[in-house]
């Protein structure tokens, strides 16, 4: 490049949804894309790389997803001007409830700063009122409120859409009253409507009538998820109450333990109800990618509303670039990937080589590769207990002493409650196999346990416990747990594990130790015994005609955005007793004093190996007893 300045893109003019459906034929389909924060800058960086590949299925446009009481705003806000940055109208995602003093005028300003001038307004979660310390004021209660308040500060300048519930709002007894709460969004100044997502067309033709028979006549685009993986999924529509019709419930239930199978049945799933939908008139979809772009690929190509290949194609970014000839926006270009980027870890790089769309096709569990966009909660909504504060308290009690505590944990592992605040699903059932060794951690210990896995020495990839990815491949697992613990308890964990690295080194039996481990505390402090950029790669597939696959890595990136999240739970759990409660003080005295630590250990051949190790370490409460 010549000359001293650096001429930036110019910014495309952004323009509102509506006026983009508007310059479309009337018969024309059309789509948006919703993408998720990633947790990590790593992730981050990809998603941008994927949206701009995406960019080339020719999305109407893009929506970013808001963490319930502002968790992601930062996040959020970049990664929707990035997309926007790349000529990609961008609709953000905006609650309203439980937000710190402050936010949404930030947000607001931001947002029309970076050239958003799509909105969709949420109420978030319930409002907590009083027991939320940093509540904004009771001007918020429902999404309304935001529409009003967007309208009052900011005239027309935004284009704003709302949610509605093709099954009711699950806080709504009366489908019929969300309807008329709907008609109201409208008369407040909303623009459009995505909904919730479903998998029953039928239900949807029903509601959407409904809809236009009360007077509701704006754009209506039904959310549409195509079904990635049967565990997430299952969850997902639990927590949001979908009703599942049977015979795909019986369907999937078939090959639930299949996952490219459960990934194709979900892309059929999807073309057949979207093309059910357009029979009906429908011509706007809003398509739940879950940061994930192969699905989506598929079920356009299918529909033939895209070119077989089109990702291939030039994306926006390289159409901007050959349209300009200038470099991208520093807010785009500071969020992709450095080109000589070295992922850690062979797995991951070498399949991401062969395809980058299908690298982290399989992101299985929460520890898995922290570079995928894909990597962490499924909705991207934030940290929240998934349930509501008095069925919360009714499960958990109000604990003030340490067996309080423990009482919670050891009642899920023995399946008298369905979950803890850590885990919003019932025990996998591989946890079986070790649910002995950790209840003695958590009755005995108080040693709270969030996360774990047996050893597995080669199980069949269709096995019904263990088993994953494409059938006739085997799968690997080392055992790993994850759990809180005082600050002494972890000196003596890191004592033992040094000496007995020293003892293997002396006695020639390798150049490392069995057990690594990260640990992290509510104050951001950090500790572990990996070297730096080490990972424990710790479940791994093996398939005909392809190259290993490992699908959980564990490793600092990932740890550190986990035990933030983890410690955030505390404080969540904290805030359902009153402001002066013995058990709030008692929650945060606990979260303030212990360490989250994952501990893994190597020996996956070992099946008692991890549980033996820490069930020996001397602590304070072994020598109590
Ligand atoms: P509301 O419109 O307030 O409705 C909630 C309930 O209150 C309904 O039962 C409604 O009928 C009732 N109601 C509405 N107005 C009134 C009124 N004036 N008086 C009495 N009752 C009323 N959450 C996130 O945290 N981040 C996201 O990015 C996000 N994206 C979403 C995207 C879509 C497409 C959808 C469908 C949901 C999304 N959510 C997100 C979840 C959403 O925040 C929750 O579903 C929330 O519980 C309700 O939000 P709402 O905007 O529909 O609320």
């Amino acid at each position: 490049m010549s000359g001293t300045s650096t001429p930036e893109l110019r910014q495309p003019q952004s323009q509102k949804v509506t006026s983009r459906i508007a310059q479309l034929a009337p018969s024309q389909p059309f789509y948006t894309f919703e993408v998720f924060p990633p947790k990590t800058d790593a992730g981050l960086a990809n998603l941008v790389d994927r949206v701009d590949r995406m960019s080339a299925l020719d999305p109407t446009w893009m929506h970013v997803t808001w963490g319930a009481g502002g968790s992601t705003q930062e996040r959020s806000l970049e990664l929707s001007g990035a997309i926007q940055g790349m000529g990609l109208e961008t609709c953000l995602h905006l609650t309203c409830t439980n937000l710190e003093e402050g936010v949404l005028e930030r947000t607001l300003q931001r947002a029309k700063d970076l050239g958003v001038v799509n909105l969709l307004a949420l109420r978030g979660d319930p409002p907590r009122g009083e027991e939320y310390w940093t509540a904004s004021s009771d001007e918020f209660q429902h999404a309304i409120d935001l529409v009003r308040y967007i309208r009052k500060e900011y005239g027309n300048e935004f284009c704003i859409g709302v949610a509605g519930y093709p099954e009711g709002h699950a806080d709504s007894a009366d489908k019929l009253a969300d309807i008329e709460h709907l008609y109201e969004k409208q008369e407040a100044g909303a623009d459009f409507v995505v909904t919730q997502l479903f998998y029953d067309v039928e239900v949807f033709k029903k509601w959407y009538k409904a809809c236009r028979d009360r007077g509701i006549t704006i754009p209506i685009l039904p959310g549409i998820m195509p079904i990635q993986n049967y565990l997430s999924f299952r969850r997902m529509t639990n927590l949001c109450g979908t009703h599942i019709p049977e015979d795909i419930l019986s369907d999937l239930e078939r090959i639930q333990h299949d996952d490219a199978a459960v990934k194709d049945y979900g892309v059929q799933l999807a073309v057949k109800m979207m093309r059910a939908l357009f029979e009906h008139g429908i011509r706007g979809y809003h398509l739940c990618t879950l940061n994930l772009e192969k699905s989506v690929t598929r079920v356009l190509e299918l529909l033939e509303w895209v070119a077989p290949g089109a990702t291939r194609t030039r994306s926006a970014v390289q159409k901007a670039l050959a349209a300009n000839g200038a470099p991208l926006p520093k807010v785009v270009n500071s969020l992709r990937p450095a080109p000589a980027a070295s992922p850690s870890v062979a797995g991951a790089d070498i399949a991401r080589k062969d395809s980058p769309a299908s690298w982290d096709e399989f992101p299985n569990g929460r520890f898995g590769d922290a570079r995928s966009p894909a990597y962490g909660e499924m909705d991207g909504y934030g940290v929240s207990l998934k349930l509501p504060p008095g069925e919360a308290i009714r499960l958990w009690g109000e604990p003030t002493t340490l067996a309080d505590i423990s009482r919670v944990f050891s009642s899920y592992l023995r399946g008298s409650i369905q979950s803890n605040p850590w885990s919003e699903e019932p025990l996998r059932a591989e946890t079986a196999a070790i649910s002995s060794r950790l209840l003695e951690m958590n009755d005995e210990r108080h040693w709270w346990t969030v996360g774990s896995q047996p050893a597995v020495d080669g199980a069949p990839s269709a096995d019904a416990v263990h088993g994953f990815g494409p059938k006739g491949g085997y799968v690997y697992q080392k055992a790993f747990v994850e759990f809180f613990l005082t600050a002494d308890e972890l000196d003596e964990l890191e004592r033992r594990s040094v000496a007995d690295e020293r003892a293997r080194i002396d006695a020639g039996e390798g150049d490392d130790g069995l057990v690594k481990w990260f640990a992290g505390n509510m104050r951001g402090e950090f500790r572990s015994n990996l070297g730096k950029g080490d990972v424990n790669a710790v479940t791994w597939g093996v398939f005909g005609g392809k190259e290993i696959v490992t699908t959980t890595l564990i490793e600092e990136m990932s740890f550190r955005a986990w035990c933030e999240e983890a410690f955030a739970l505390w404080k969540e759990w904290s805030l359902l007793y009153a402001a002066a409660s013995p058990a709030r003080g008692f929650i945060r005295s606990i979260a303030e004093s212990r360490w989250l630590v994952s501990v893994v250990h190597h020996d996956y051949k070992d099946q008692d190996g991890l549980w033996r190790w820490l069930l020996s370490l001397k602590t304070s409460t072994t020598e109590q007893a």
